[in-house]
């Protein structure tokens, strides 16, 4: 019976994973969730149900589109695959609770669209952290991270619970800014985003105040290992992934969204997998999200110039491209772009120690509080 509701876990989590790719791919582009019906970017077929299962379908397809053969990422299997592990950790530290086995459940799977997105856009979305913020903090008094804690002495179980979530929130949004104020003002510059305060806040929701200063702790330690990786192996930071090139003239079809770019050598290198098959040279307009240490609003750099030539194959695939002319009339933001890829997203980083909290609580809080009162019961 046990494995029977691990399996079923599992297989729930699967299908919240294929849900999360269409979030994540859709909703940073203001795109509706549930329509149209998923399409391939090749050849726009719609995808049959027998071809969009979890995982599975993108095996037994070869990862190309059965229409036209042109390649689908790894990455959505992975985030299916990702969030159905999550599901199972979820069921199994907190099987014996199921509402909070299920709250923790959408808990990672909001946490698995917001690192994605964050990855991608460098942008935490609001409408996943505010409302989640709302919700989380409804649901408080049924979610068993924050029972055993008393705020008010002899108060109900239930208020004391909404107190949690509630001081979670504000110690994680609070910390942040207290961060991004010291920070900005030692560094000159912006030194963490609005959507990392509300990413905390979330997390507060759920896991309550001080699991959530764990959260930030096991985040920051996080951070200074990859970034202390990537700068021993000397790998130049991609660009903010996600940029659109829009083809004009004689391919004004072209439209297209690019894993990861940087400038290269030969000007700005676009790596990534073109729906068809493109002639060289053609016109493209690059339209990229200004990343968010360098610019508080969300303006964009449009750059326009010149395919130069395509190295590489399939994913690999990389298109050389000569800026010829920026749109924008401020000049300083070519400069300010290229500087932008020494910036590392921190949502990831904030949502692995999040879910850390969330699945192995008692086991973090062992490892990082000496001689704390147990304010926290799994
Ligand atoms: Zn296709």
């Amino acid at each position: 019976m046990e494995a029977f509701h691990a399996t079923v876990a599992s297989l729930f989590g699967l299908v919240v994973g294929s849900f999360l790719n269409v979030v994540i791919w859709r909703l940073p582009r203001g795109e509706n969730l549930s329509r149209p019906r998923s399409a391939c970017p090749g050849c726009g077929t719609l995808i049959a149900w027998y071809d969009n299962i979890p995982v599975l379908s993108w095996i037994l397809l070869g990862a190309r589109c059965r229409g036209c053969k042109s390649p689908i990422r790894w990455r959505y299997p992975a985030v299916e695959a990702l969030t159905g592990a999550l599901f199972l950790l979820a069921w199994q530290s907190h099987g014996s609770d199921a509402v909070t086995a299920a709250i923790v459940a959408l808990f990672l799977a909001a946490l698995v669209a917001i690192s994605f997105i964050d990855l991608d856009h460098r942008i935490i979305p609001d409408a996943i952290s505010k409302p989640g913020m709302v919700l989380f903090l409804l649901v408080a008094p049924f979610n068993g991270l924050h029972a055993g804690v008393e705020w008010i002495n002899g108060a109900k179980p239930g208020l004391n619970a909404l107190l949690g979530a509630g001081i979670g929130i504000a110690v994680g949004m609070g910390t942040i800014l207290l961060i991004r104020a010291v920070g900005s003002w030692m560094l000159k510059k912006e030194a963490m985003g609005l959507g990392d305060v509300k990413l905390l806040g979330l997390i507060g929701a759920v896991v309550g105040p001080l699991p959530c200063l764990y959260a930030l702790a096991l985040a920051c330690l996080g951070g200074a290992v990859i970034g202390g990786v990537m700068f021993a192996i000397g790998r130049r930071r991609p660009m903010p992934c996600g940029v659109e090139v829009v083809g004009t003239g004689a391919h004004r079809d072209l439209t297209a969204t690019f894993e990861r770019m940087r400038v290269g050598e030969t000007g700005l290198e676009v790596r990534g997998a073109p729906p068809a098959e493109v002639k060289t040279p053609v016109r493209v307009a690059l339209v990229l999200p200004a990343t968010r240490i360098l610019e508080d609003d969300d303006a964009h750099l449009a750059l326009e110039g010149n395919i130069a030539s395509v190295e590489g194959e399939g994913d690999e695939r990389m298109w050389i491209l000569e800026i010829t002319k920026h749109t924008d009339d401020d000049a300083e933001r070519v400069g300010l772009f290229s500087m932008s890829y020494k910036y590392i997203p921190f949502g990831p980083f904030l949502a692995f120690g999040g879910a850390l909290c969330a699945i192995y609580g008692r086991e973090v809080h062992w490892a990082l509080s000496v001689g704390y009162p147990s304010l926290f019961h799994r």
